[in-house]
């Protein structure tokens, strides 16, 4: 998600984020090893959040939780997933995009008075209802997020004595904004997603259970067949009777494309698209749209590479990985400052001069934020014996932040915001510089523009954002 929510909020801890990208998992299903399958499902939806993680089970008698700081990899010890014993688990990778390591924050959320937990990924740009009522009924909502206030209304309503998904049902018309989320009491799991489903959110087939996933991937590495997603306004029960679907709103789908561009995985499934199919089709796209004469065709690892090889194969240009990235350097796009993200990038990035030497290349990233990335590469390609560098970019120019769980910043950093492609393209001292058009990118997803999101490239925010729209202004493309 973006930076700072609502300057004034007191729910601004230390300027930190508190809308965040996440990956969520949920398993329930007799016979079923939860907690280990969670840790899987989180492993493979590690691109998804790398900050924290956590799980909760259940046994049926109680409720068990272990999250800590860092990478799925690192947080689960064995004696861990011993502990969280039980057929029924959920799971979240935490993303949050300025540092702060605030462990009350780490999800799953876990409400012991009412033995439930929740765990969501998305964002709430206004909460203003939802603030409103939690405070009517007394909870103390100083240091809760967008993610905090939900779980206090729903636990709101499990004193009501309902049900846990009755409570999410009550509580559903106080959550303004995206969410796909996971929530579990001792006996059963429940998920659901707002009305646009904006985040993804899948449904997987296990032995006797069922398994729920921010991304399809996550079924493939714990052996879980795809079966459908959780639709736009849909909440699902899956215990012992098996799954149980409530319609709570109509469902007026609006996939952020974003996660066709770059967030999700490629291997996922997303409205019954092939992530990798489509991002291929991307580069294939702008082998039409912009045909360039050069020698070799080089991605930036790992977000570009689809897209070169549909452009590089389009256009009969040979394909070259040379730009080698260092694998276990996570998170360069959120470091505070320009000449943080610089250092990074060249221990993240380094060239082959061999196969860049004398060359007119293609460079093929998804997106351009601020800028910094490419800037460096251009220089980085150009040093190592490059003749000519042309960028492809695999989406369009990205001019309005987000508000609904991405991390693109506030507008004023948007490199497109405030320079034309020309003045992008010299900044970056690039021989040319070619965007894929909004068009050529609906149209390479293979479904209709009206299934999508595209906020941040048109600034059409299909969910209201509320007062936050004061922190944008139109720009003309
Ligand atoms: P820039 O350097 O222009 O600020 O960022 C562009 C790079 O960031 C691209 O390589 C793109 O793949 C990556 N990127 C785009 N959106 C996101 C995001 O939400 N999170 C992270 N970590 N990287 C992103
Ligand atoms: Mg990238």
């Amino acid at each position: 998600m973006k930076a700072s929510t609502t300057k004034s909020s007191k729910f601004t801890i230390d300027d930190q984020i508190l809308g965040e990208k996440c990956g969520i998992f949920g398993v329930s299903g007799r016979g079923l090893e939860a907690a280990r399958l969670t840790f899987y499902g989180l492993w493979a939806l590690q691109h998804r959040g790398q900050e924290s993680s956590g799980i909760v089970s259940s046994d049926g008698k109680q409720l068990y939780r272990h999250t800590a700081h860092g990478l799925v990899a690192n947080v689960y010890h064995e004696e861990d997933l011993e502990q969280l014993v039980g057929n029924l688990a959920i799971g979240h990778n935490r993303y949050s995009t300025s540092g702060g390591g605030e462990e009350h924050h780490n999800q799953p959320i876990v409400n012991y008075e009412h033995n439930f937990a929740f765990a969501h990924n998305g964002n709430l740009p206004t909460w203003e209802k939802l603030e409103a009522f939690i405070n009517d009924r007394g909870v103390d909502i100083d240091k809760l997020n967008d993610s905090g206030m939900m779980a206090a209304a729903i636990g709101c309503y499990l004193d009501d004595k309902l049900s846990l998904e009755e409570a999410i049902i009550k509580a559903y018309p106080l959550f303004e904004g995206a969410f796909s989320a996971v929530a579990m009491d001792k006996n059963k799991l429940v998920a659901f997603r707002d009305h646009c489903g904006i985040r993804p959110l899948s449904i997987g087939k296990l032995g006797e259970g069922y398994v729920i996933a921010s991304e399809t991937c996550a079924f493939d590495t714990v052996g879980a067949e795809f079966i459908r997603d959780v639709l736009p306004g849909e909440l699902v029960v899956i215990d012992e009777r098996g799954i149980t679907s409530y319609q709570v709103v109509p469902g007026n789908q609006k996939l952020d494309i974003f996660e066709f561009v770059y967030f999700a995985r490629p291997d996922s499934m997303l409205l019954g698209q092939r992530v990798n199919e489509v991002r291929q089709n991307f580069g294939i796209q702008l082998a039409k749209e912009s045909k360039i004469e050069a020698d070799v065709v080089v991605p930036v690892p790992d977000s570009g590479i689809p897209a070169a090889v549909g452009y590089a194969n389009a256009m009969g240009i040979p394909f070259e990985a040379a730009l080698i990235k260092n694998r276990y350097i996570h998170r360069t796009f959120i470091r505070p400052t320009n000449e943080m993200r610089e250092h990074d990038l060249r221990m993240k990035l380094n060239p082959v001069p061999e196969s860049l030497a004398g060359k007119r290349v293609v460079l093929f990233d998804d997106s351009i934020v601020r800028g910094t990335t490419m800037r460096h590469l251009v220089r980085m390609i150009k040093k190592a014996g490059a003749k000519e560098v042309h960028l492809m970019i695999s989406s369009p120019p990205i001019r309005y932040p987000d508000f609904y769980g991405i991390d693109t910043p506030d507008q004023n950093d948007l490199i497109a915001t405030k320079k034309t492609v020309e003045e992008i393209r010299d900044y970056m001292g690039a021989d040319s510089l070619s965007y894929l058009s909004y068009d050529g990118m609906i149209e390479a997803t293979g479904l209709p523009a009206d299934v999508f999101s595209t906020s941040c490239f048109n600034g059409v925010y299909p969910i209201p954002i509320g007062q936050r729209s004061n922190e944008i202004v139109k720009i003309k493309a």
